[in-house]
């Protein structure tokens, strides 16, 4: 690995003169997780990194909005921080659950929600998640803040719609107690290991009938997508057999998906099909 300067900036604006002036030479860090396998590959040679951990504010932790309306968490959170929350395995379970599945101990204790979204990896698990439970992302500049739903912000491969000098400060979920949700990340190697798909749901169900849902795929596309077609054929519908080979089969119509080392098109076809039924059977619990 090449050698680099370090800054650790203690308030949001000494992070924002660091980075001004669009030096792609100069990037932000969350927990470096990311970004220290790609400067060790030298796929990136910084100058500069520009830690937030110190940064404070709003990119740290968990909070609860006076209403109960929104849960808010900070850019710097780290994964370990969200999965060890009575408030979040309260209100968003399947978020807790989710992180069980990913990387390690170790790297959870290190990696960042702000560095997770920033990555935009088509293949992390947690933005399908963060997806189907329609959160928003505030963004930080040293001009102002803007917030955008979260699918908003991918715009290919390892691309984002983040301009130079932006930050993501926070995550903000909104607490919908009606509705239930679950991510199934599919692998082929081990539990741990990056998913060959994964299919995120969430839905407002009344027995087995499905009010409202959202539905995204993931490891399978440039970024995490919405599978509206599929939604369309579920929603309304009682959940039976035929309803959930017509979303399938609509879900596998809608987008163009890519192999990769994980399986192929086809492969992941299948996969879809097999796994989006049985990711809304776990909802009514059969
Ligand atoms: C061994 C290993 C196994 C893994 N397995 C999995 C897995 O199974 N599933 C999975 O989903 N992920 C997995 N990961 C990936 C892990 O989730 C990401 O590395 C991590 O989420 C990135 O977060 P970070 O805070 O470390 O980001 P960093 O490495 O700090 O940054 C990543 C990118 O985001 C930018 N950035 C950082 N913070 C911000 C911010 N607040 N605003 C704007 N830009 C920012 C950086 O400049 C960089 O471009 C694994 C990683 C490792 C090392």
């Amino acid at each position: 690995m090449l050698g680099f300067e370090l800054s650790e900036p203690a308030t949001l604006d000494e992070a924002f003169d660091l980075l001004a002036d669009g030096d792609p030479g100069v990037r932000p860090m969350g927990g470096g997780t990311a970004l220290m396998l790609m400067m060790k590959a030298q796929i990136f040679k910084p100058e500069r990194l520009v830690s937030l951990r110190n940064v404070g504010g709003c990119f740290d932790g968990l909070r609860i909005d006076a209403d109960r309306s929104h849960i808010r968490i900070g850019g710097m959170t780290t994964f370990a921080e969200i999965e060890c929350s009575p408030m979040v395995l309260q209100h968003l379970p399947a978020v807790v659950r989710t992180m069980k599945t990913l990387a390690n101990i170790r790297v959870r204790h290190v990696a960042s929600v702000g560095g997770n979204l920033a990555h935009a990896d088509p293949h992390l698990d947690l933005p399908p998640v963060w997806m189907t439970h329609a959160a928003s992302i505030r963004i930080v500049s040293k001009t102002g803040e803007r917030v955008i739903p979260v699918e908003d912000l991918f715009a290919g491969y390892y691309e984002t719609t983040l301009e130079g000098g932006e930050l993501i400060a926070e995550v903000i979920v909104p607490v919908r107690p009606e509705w239930t949700s679950t991510y199934v990340k599919v692998t082929t190697r081990s539990a741990h290991d990056w998913p060959a798909l994964g299919i995120a749901v969430s839905a407002n169900l009344q027995g087995r009938r499905v009010n409202d849902l959202r539905l995204v795929l993931s490891a399978a596309l440039d970024r995490p997508t919405r599978l509206v077609a599929a939604e369309n054929e579920l929603r309304g519908s009682d959940l039976d057999e035929a309803a959930l080979k017509r979303a399938g089969e609509a879900a596998v119509a809608e987008v163009d998906i890519h192999s990769d080392s994980r399986g192929s098109a086809a492969y992941k076809q299948h996969l879809l099909r097999v796994h989006l039924s049985r990711a809304m059977h776990s909802l009514v619990g059969v």
